[in-house]
């Protein structure tokens, strides 16, 4: 029952009505994604989803990877994933092919789960935790006029909505700009819910150094990306400067990719994406990685109620990083600005009580993709 008979790539994308930026500069209008649908001889369908431009996942899987799944038996998902990574590494070993064969693998795992009949987190050893505490991701830029005014209310509304956690985007271009919008998000939320920034890469290692001083006066949880993501001997300098956490990695693949930075320790939290960084079986290598050097792993999430259920999974057989009396257990990324395909895709969306979400316990990732809402913001 779980011979892959055929792999089809569906590229989605819809406006969404509150464009908004990071540090990077990118003007948000439009969210999208790529989805991979891998049915077998017998008919079980598993969904799997790929970060990052979506027709370029497309393609990788329709002209590299899929003939090379079909025929094949799911419950092989670890050789798979071995037999795709060695032929594709000559041209990429980073970046969207390694998207490509997570939305794959992710994919094969649903179909494992469900050939089993076990939640994913079941197969990939167990559960650590039965329900995952949540970080709401937003604060963004969108009014430029009224910035700080902008997240107070967007944070307020976090709270209120019951969230225990939330990040908030950095990198207005002077410490003064972000200290002051951060410092009102934390005046506002009060001492007792955690909050993180995220610079996106948007600043050299001097003035990380700065930002993240002034930073530890208002209890950040962790520093996301504070320098670019290719200066491993910045991140180090940055971490050994900072008493706070520093976290990146949402744009690092592979166990290859990782072993340098958690070897170093040059962060003190990698936060791998599902959907980029090889899917599940990857994720769990990178983890072993990093536990095995004393660095946290809390992964990254951005992408529709496939990638998310597969975090989930992810994240119910990670470990305490350390097991102890009252363990930091690591939390969902749960962004919540406009997404119709992580609100709208699945008939059971993912939705969090008291900032907390529970781990499904139905076989496979958990959520299935209502066709009709697919075909409604189908690309092409
Ligand atoms: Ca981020």
């Amino acid at each position: 029952m779980s011979i892959v008979k055929r792999i089809a790539t569906h590229v989605v994308s819809a406006p969404i009505a509150r464009p908004f930026t990071s540090s990077r500069g990118w003007l948000y209008r439009t969210r999208g994604t790529c989805l991979v649908e891998i049915e077998t001889r017998d008919g079980v369908v598993g969904w799997g989803e790929c970060y990052g431009p979506s027709a370029v996942a497309k393609a990788f899987i329709d002209t590299q990877l899929a003939a090379r799944v079909v025929g094949r038996d799911a419950f092989d998902v670890e050789a798979i994933w071995e037999e795709l990574y060695n032929r594709i590494k000559d041209y990429g070993p980073k970046g969207m092919s390694i998207a490509a064969i997570s939305g794959i693998d992710i994919a094969l795992w649903d179909i494992v789960g469900k050939c089993a009949g076990k939640p994913v987190h079941k197969l990939i050893g167990g559960a650590c935790r039965t329900e995952v505490k949540a970080y709401a991701t937003g604060m963004y830029f969108s009014d430029m006029d009224r910035l700080v005014a902008e997240a107070v209310e967007e944070a307020e509304g976090h709270a209120r909505a019951g969230f225990r956690a939330m990040k908030m985007k950095i990198g207005l271009g002077s410490v003064r700009r972000d200290i002051e919008r951060v410092a009102a998000v934390r005046r506002a939320i009060g001492p007792d819910i955690a909050l993180m920034v995220d610079a996106n890469h948007s600043l050299s290692v001097p003035a990380a150094i700065r930002m993240g001083r002034a930073l530890e006066e208002l209890d950040i949880l962790w520093f996301e990306e504070p320098i670019s993501p290719e200066d491993i001997d910045g991140y180090a300098e940055v971490s050994r400067a900072l008493d706070m956490a520093v976290a990146g990695g949402e744009n690092e693949f592979t166990r290859w990719g990782f072993r340098d930075t958690i070897a170093r320790k040059a962060m003190d939290i990698v936060q791998p994406d599902v959907c980029a960084a090889g899917g599940i079986s990857e994720c769990r290598k990178i983890a072993t990685l990093a536990s095995a050097f004393g660095v946290e792993c809390v992964p990254h999430a951005w992408g529709s109620v496939v990638g998310l259920a597969a975090t989930i999974q992810f994240l119910a057989a990670l470990p305490d990083q350390p097991p102890c009396l009252f363990p930091v257990a690591p939390m969902l990324e749960f962004e919540q600005e406009q997404n119709p395909f992580r609100d709208e895709l699945s008939p059971t969306p993912i939705v969090q009580v008291g900032g907390i979400v529970q781990v499904p316990t139905v076989p496979g990732l958990g959520v299935e993709v209502d066709r009709a809402v697919l075909a409604k913001y189908l690309v092409g």
